[in-house]
């Protein structure tokens, strides 16, 4: 059972959205790419976790944390016996190992994704002993894209390759199942104590004035050209309506302290629909509170 879905990360839309406004440094796209491409990982590993019993409880993307130290969690699965803690990793490639050192397909030394998930198990059983459950925990990296290799010299039960995603799920499911009330307040405790932590903490720094404005067609991220709202890209006709409130969101996700007026909604799609229409639009979705300089959407 589900007990815990996958939030939606609002990190990544308010990355989306500055992406298609601003130049990336080359440091910025890197952590962007990266992080889509784990979100993306995250959601392929929920889909094939979708053919495990119902009877256990899978709780994702939890932050935990133990005496100072924070560490986070993309699934964890509480099963009869014993607690499961995956790690779904999105690497492509021809990677290897030598002794204890990783390198990427490119021979450049990486991090070594064991360490991590050692890290992680070593505080979760910290914790769980705090909270009074003494429940062993198997944990293992799961290599989710069937585009990856690993050269190694020797086993390592630990990790999940693409090939053996299904035989893992079938060996789980063998296994003895019918949870009880204790396993039920367990997964109730950890979900109490994941920390929510701030989306704006690690976006790239930015400002109104550096940002591109106008209109974003919703299919490729390139800006509308003219009040047509055709799409020069894709072709796409878009509904002003629709158009003008995905803007409005933006605006207010990336500029939580400032206003929805016409005069600053107008000017966040670069001019390219009037401000009758604006007002139109917003005096229709929003209610207008305030008046004269004060006036604004809520
Ligand atoms: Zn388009």
């Amino acid at each position: 059972m589900l007990f815990r879905p996958r939030p939606e990360m609002l990190e990544l839309t308010l990355l989306h959205y500055l992406h298609a406004r601003k130049k990336f440094t080359y440091e910025e796209e890197f952590n962007y790419t990266n992080l889509v491409k784990g979100y993306e990982g995250e959601l392929k590993s929920d889909i094939w976790l979708k053919g495990l019993t119902e009877e256990w409880l899978i709780l994702n993307h939890l932050l935990l944390e133990y005496n100072g130290s924070t560490f986070q969690i993309d699934t964890l699965i509480i099963a009869y016996e014993k607690i499961y803690l995956l790690d779904v990793k999105t690497f492509e490639g021809d990677h290897s190992i030598k002794g204890d050192k990783w390198y990427t397909p490119s021979g450049k030394p990486e991090k070594n994704p064991l360490h991590q998930l050692e890290r992680c198990e070593t505080l979760l059983q910290r914790l769980l002993q705090v909270l009074g459950f003494n429940i062993p925990i198997e944990s293992y990296l799961i290599f989710i894209n069937p585009e990856f290799h690993l050269y190694t010299s020797s086993n390592h039960p630990t990790i999940i390759f693409p090939a053996q995603l299904n035989r893992f799920l079938k060996k789980l499911n063998t296994r003895p199942v019918k949870l009880n009330k204790k396993h039920y307040q367990l997964a109730e405790k950890l979900n109490a104590l994941h920390i929510e932590e701030s989306p704006y903490k690690r976006l790239p720094l930015y400002n109104y004035e550096q940002l591109k404005k106008g209109i974003i067609c919703p299919n490729d991220k390139t800006f509308f050209t003219d009040e047509t709202l055709i799409c020069k890209q894709c072709g796409c006709v878009e509904d002003v309506e629709a158009a003008v409130l995905r803007s409005v969101k933006e605006f207010s996700l990336l500029f939580p302290d400032r206003k929805i007026t016409t005069n600053n909604i107008y000017d966040w799609c670069g001019g390219v629909k009037s401000k009758k229409v604006i007002r139109r639009v917003l005096s229709k979705n929003f209610k207008l509170v305030g008046h004269r300089t004060s006036a604004h959407y809520v």
